[in-house]
């Protein structure tokens, strides 16, 4: 059915832990993404409900699978930590390039006081966010499959029903991997897991000779990677919530959908996560964040790039350090084609920031207030309350953008947004899942407006808001 063909199990043993998924008692598919499967080249013809159910929850390994957990640290909230690992994860292997991974699969090595499993409600949290993301045009792992395993995990509300996610993704590498040798100044399988990541990855830097060349240029690609992702999820109003060096992905993909959130109303410093209490991830602050996360993954680097520590300092400052830029005018340049702004100038900014504090000043929803400019530019202003800042917005906007083209296709109707995603859960807790399919249905497809399905496109009534999001571990 899956022709694994695995990659990251060749690596010395220390880089993983081999372990097999715990037994649950009674899994029960909730939804197996078909499209993916095939795109994946994986065979499900002959395979019913029942046995999708026994392999997506580890019950059932098929041949070729040597499931593994692997190994990395990272730094949480700025706190070194030099070992996380895959707590609660299995990677099956990989198809194609890509790994299969079950999250929520049971106790591994790297499990800590933690019972391996997830709750139902990430598993469909994440199913829904990253297939939705995907469908909006940003990298990001992607949702296979989602069952329920019949058994209770313990969170801090009392018990939940259990449920198994299965993951894709182009690695899971991640600066955390560098660093959980780095923390052990292991420089040897540091220098492994960089030649892994460029033939994983960036292939075209195979040919460089020596690894100051390689890691210099790791840093550079990861750079330009990262702020284009960057820049995407600040288009879409996106919150990662814990972007923790752990999950900060080294093929520059969105990865470990936690405490994620879409904004209603606008807010530069919004923050979602119960956890980030001091607006470490705020939304404006997840460019600073990146980069300072991409110089963690530098100083993993400094052994190979020179002996001498000073020396390798010099030439990342010199050599990366200065694409940093990257960051603010790829969320700049991002953020003015959603007003319609296809060859952007510095000058541009402004008309940017404008735009924005207006929707900050006013609480104006973000996804509806881009969605809606097509009107606006045609002299229906019915959405936007008239203040002198709207007036000034439009004196400078209408100069620089005389008409909006396919405007629809770079601005959404919908996102799953928060409320939404909570309903489905709390319908799924119910023993309910239509209105998952639905919701599903819906941000799969974000930029067609369809008929009956003005709800998705709302923000959320005072009763439904949701203030907070948690890491659901
Ligand atoms: P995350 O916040 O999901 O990125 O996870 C951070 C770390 O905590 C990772 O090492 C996870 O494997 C681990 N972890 C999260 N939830 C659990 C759990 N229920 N059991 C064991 N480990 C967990
Ligand atoms: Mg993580």
């Amino acid at each position: 059915m899956i022709k694994f063909n695995n990659t990251y199990d060749q690596l010395p043993e220390k880089f993983y832990e081999r372990c097999l998924p715990e037994k649950c008692s009674q899994p029960s598919l909730i939804s197996f993404n078909k499209k993916l499967a095939q795109e994946l080249g994986i065979n499900y013809a002959s395979v019913d409900e029942a046995e999708l159910a026994q392999i997506f929850s580890g019950l059932k390994i098929l041949p070729g699978s040597n499931p593994i957990s692997m190994a990395y640290a990272g730094f949480q909230f700025g706190h070194p930590v030099s070992q996380l690992g895959d707590g609660r994860a299995h990677l099956l292997g990989e198809v194609n390039g890509f790994d299969i991974q079950l999250k929520g699969s049971g106790r591994t090595r790297f499990s800590r006081r933690g019972d391996g499993k997830s709750a139902l409600g990430p598993v469909l949290r994440e199913y829904i966010v990253s297939e939705a993301m995907h469908a909006l045009g940003v990298p990001t792992t992607r949702a296979l499959c989602a069952v329920t395993t019949g058994d209770h995990v313990f969170r801090q509300d009392g018990p939940e029903p259990g449920g198994i996610f299965t993951r894709v993704a182009s690695s899971h590498l991640r600066v955390g991997t560098f660093q959980y040798f780095a923390f052990q100044k292991d420089i040897d399988s540091i220098k492994t897991l960089l030649d892994y990541t460029i033939s994983r990855h960036y292939q075209s830097l195979e040919g460089l000779r020596s690894e100051r060349d390689k890691s210099i240029e790791l840093l550079k690609v990861l750079t330009i990677k990262q702020s284009e992702l960057i820049a995407k999820w600040s288009a879409l109003g996106f919150i990662h919530g814990v972007m923790n060096t752990d999950n900060f992905s080294l093929a520059g993909i969105t990865i470990d959908y936690g405490p994620c959130a879409f904004l209603d109303e606008f807010q530069f410093e919004k923050v979602f996560s119960s956890i980030d209490v001091n607006g470490r991830y705020a939304f404006f602050n997840q460019v600073p964040i990146a980069k300072w996360n991409i110089l963690r993954m530098a100083e993993c680097l400094l052994p190979l790039i020179d002996e001498n520590q000073d020396m390798a300092i010099k030439l990342v400052e010199k050599e990366v350090v200065p694409l940093f830029d990257l960051f603010e005018e790829k969320r700049m340049i991002a953020l003015a084609a959603k007003l319609g702004i296809n060859d952007y100038q510095k000058s541009d900014e402004y008309l940017v920031m404008m735009f924005l504090t207006y929707l900050e000043n006013q609480s104006l929803d973000f996804t509806n207030a881009f969605r809606n400019l097509p009107e606006l530019l045609k002299g229906d202003s019915s959405f936007y309350p008239d203040t002198d800042e709207l007036k000034a917005f439009l004196i400078e906007w209408k100069n620089r953008v005389q008409e909006i083209e396919d405007l629809d296709k770079i601005n959404p109707i919908y996102v799953p947004r928060n409320h939404l995603v909570q309903k489905v859960i709390d319908d799924a807790y119910e023993g309910k899942f239509d209105s998952f399919h639905e919701l599903l249905g819906v941000v799969t497809s974000p930029f067609e407006m369809k008929s009956g399905l003005e709800q998705y496109a709302r923000m959320p009534k005072a009763n439904e808001r949701v203030y907070q999001t948690f890491c659901g571990t």
